[in-house]
């Protein structure tokens, strides 16, 4: 209180003499972190109105003043794939250092009532594509006979339930006509601001090639990105992770649309050297494609999904008792497995077994960003740590133990990188992933020596540790370590 008042005192003495400003919050004295340009070096900041209005060596005055020595001072961390944006994982990721959390991969279904869901409730800034489940959902069944018109299809939701014991979104090809009323709504979605199109083909196993290529040329028509999660993730020679995103490539070529390729590690398998080969081989011609990765050597969805019909196991090269009930963390056998499916397909199950090379090498490949894939948590608070873990544990880990990439290239892939991805067609995320005037003031104060994910399988939701402050749009939303009750800064992304 005194250093404020000081702060004050002395601003009003100067201010005729170096028309001093007093900003409403200053930084001082953090090792500042920008990875669009490079800059890591101590630094001031300045922040009025939300965003950030000065950067400089010089001592800035401020109505509020927190130090910074020691600590890394970086732009907030930009998560691409986010399932879960209740209260409680927006926390569990605030304590991660994300301030904005976007579900790009399944998106959402109508758009508007979804961002209308979120208004001045939001912890973190938020935001959707149009997911082209949904649509598919609200296309091929009958949304009134099954009660469920007009809700919110989110994971864990009554409303999924429901829709997770019908099959015929998954497995049906549409008609001429269906496809036409899906085309439609996507397009009704993007005029709704949504931030691209989101797809889990390998969900929708009947959806054809076709029907993926023409709504691939409905995101070109609109200039927006499609956020795939590819058709298959399993080790076979025809119909393996190879073929799947060959499919991908050729649709982002033929289109002309660009393209982000979901959770590499976990679609990749055994293959992901190989898929990221592919990858930097079509930038390299001029395609627009990029991927990301989640730390972890495990993955999750629901027990229903496509993706455990015929023989999976030989497919995924796993067994029954790699799959884990996160609820108690029980291992199944082929029997409970069966039973599991037919009788609650929206179980949500984590799957085990993922190559650790494999995901450090996607960790640390050039232009991979990382992103969590976050999952809504269970009325228990159980779900993959990732949803809690993700950014520290690559800063933790990845960066600090294992040396695999530098701290500087790890921000980028959290923060500079995924804003790139989007401001081409999303302008305000000109205003992110930087940190610079006019950028928003959404910035993470972090000790790299200490910085943690603390949340494992049988622990999920431990918020991880080594963050002092976390900004979003210059609010405290973590101050002193502390999560900070009952604050609402977040806006919504749109287009
Ligand atoms: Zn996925």
């Amino acid at each position: 209180m005194r250093l404020v008042h000081l702060a004050i005192l002395a601003c009003a003495f100067f201010a005729t003499a170096v028309s001093a400003q007093t900003y409403d919050l200053v930084i001082t004295n953090g090792r500042v972190m920008n990875p669009a340009n490079g800059l890591d070096s101590v630094r001031n900041i300045g922040i009025n109105d939300g965003a950030i209005a000065a950067l400089s060596r010089d001592v800035l005055y401020g109505k509020e003043v927190v130090d910074a020595a020691g600590l890394v001072v970086a732009p907030g961390f930009i998560d691409l794939h986010a399932h879960g944006q209740r209260e409680f994982e927006a926390r569990l990721q605030a304590q991660d250092g994300v301030t904005t959390q976007l579900e790009m991969e399944v998106g959402t279904f109508p758009v508007a009532d979804w961002y209308a869901r979120r208004e001045g409730a939001a912890p973190i800034n938020y935001g959707s594509t149009v997911g082209h489940m949904g649509v598919r959902i609200a296309t091929l069944l009958d949304m009134e006979a099954l009660g469920i018109a007009g809700k919110g299809l989110e994971l864990n939701s009554e409303a999924m339930a429901i829709v997770s014991q019908q099959r015929a979104w998954m497995d049906d090809a549409a008609t001429a006509e269906q496809l036409e009323t899906i085309k439609q709504r996507v397009q009704q979605g993007l005029d709704e601001g949504a931030l691209g199109v989101g797809y889990g083909i390998n969900y929708t196993a009947g959806a054809t090639r076709e029907e993926i290529l023409d709504v691939f040329r409905v995101a070109r028509r609109n200039g927006v990105t499609n956020f795939v999660h590819s058709r298959f993730m399993t080790e076979y020679n025809n119909g393996g992770s190879v073929d799947a995103i060959q499919e991908l490539i050729a649709d982002a070529a033929i289109s002309g649309a660009g393209l982000h390729i979901v959770h590499i590690g976990s679609s990749g398998g055994n293959r992901v050297g190989y898929l990221l080969g592919m990858i930097d081989d079509a930038r390299a011609q001029g395609l627009d494609i990029t991927t990301e990765v989640y730390p972890y050597t495990a993955w999750s969805t629901f027990i229903g999904a496509s993706i455990f019909t015929g023989d999976w196991t030989t497919a995924q090269g796993m067994t029954f008792e790699d799959i884990e009930l996160p609820s108690t963390g029980e291992r199944l056998n082929a029997q409970r497995f069966q039973e599991l499916r037919a009788s609650a397909p929206d179980t949500i199950i984590v799957g085990h077994g993922m190559d650790e090379q494999n995901v450090t090498r996607a960790v640390a490949h050039p232009g991979v960003m990382i992103a969590s894939d976050g999952m809504v948590y269970d009325a228990n608070g159980r779900a993959h740590p990732r949803g809690a873990g993700t950014f520290s544990r690559v800063l933790g880990y990845y960066v600090r133990e294992k040396g695999a990439l530098s701290l500087m290239d790890a921000i980028g892939k959290m923060s500079y990188l995924p804003a790139k991805r989007l401001e081409g067609y999303v302008p305000q995320m000109e205003k992110k992933g930087r940190i610079e005037v006019g950028a928003d003031a959404d910035l993470v104060v972090f000790d790299p020596e200490t910085v943690k994910d603390q949340a494992t399988f049988n622990d999920p939701a431990l918020p991880s540790t080594g963050y002092r402050y976390v900004l979003v749009n210059g609010t405290f939303i973590v101050r002193d370590g502390a999560y900070q009750e009952g604050v609402y800064p977040g806006r919504p992304v749109r287009r």
